[in-house]
């Protein structure tokens, strides 16, 4: 399949992380579907209207809160509909977000303590993406990835 593939920003090696920094994922795989063109890079919080670097969030319930008490839920809400038209326009096959992230965790996330606690979850921009039928996989799941894409 020639399908595309939505992919977090900071995995494909853009520095849009809340400290500035990248997480590029090197699986050999997920680097080749680079070189052919094929990933969709979106930045939820960036695409969302939030600056870089950023004071770090996490999910609470309904909301999205910095750890300086800022509510920030709709500049996440924003970047979890620019996600989902993304994955659109370019007929997604799947996608592949950055695991524990508010915006992109796909299994995991913290907890909205701020306590270096990381719970069962998962980030807006992904819960918005699988309301919407789309499978979501992490960085940590390539090998399923070439699974689900050979079907
Ligand atoms: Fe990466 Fe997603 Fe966080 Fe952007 S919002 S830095 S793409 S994990």
């Amino acid at each position: 399949s020639e399908k595309k593939i939505l992919v977090s920003g900071c995995l494909f090696g853009w520095h849009c992380r809340y400290d500035d920094g990248d997480t590029p994922c090197l699986h050999p795989q997920f680097l080749k579907w680079k070189e052919e063109g094929r990933l969709i890079p979106v930045c939820p919080e960036v695409f969302g209207g939030l600056p870089t670097p950023r004071p770090d969030c996490q999910r609470t319930g309904d909301k999205v809160m910095s750890c300086a008490g800022g509510d920030c839920t709709e500049q996440y809400t924003k970047g979890a509909n620019e996600a989902l038209r993304l994955a659109k326009e370019n007929d997604v096959a799947l996608c592949i977000m950055k695991e524990d992230s508010p915006s992109c965790g796909s299994t995991h996330i913290y907890d909205g303590t701020f306590t270096d606690t990381i719970i069962e979850g998962q980030g807006l921009a992904v819960e918005y993406l699988r309301n919407a039928g789309y499978k979501v996989f992490s960085e940590n799941m390539i090998e399923e990835v070439i699974k689900a894409l050979a079907k």
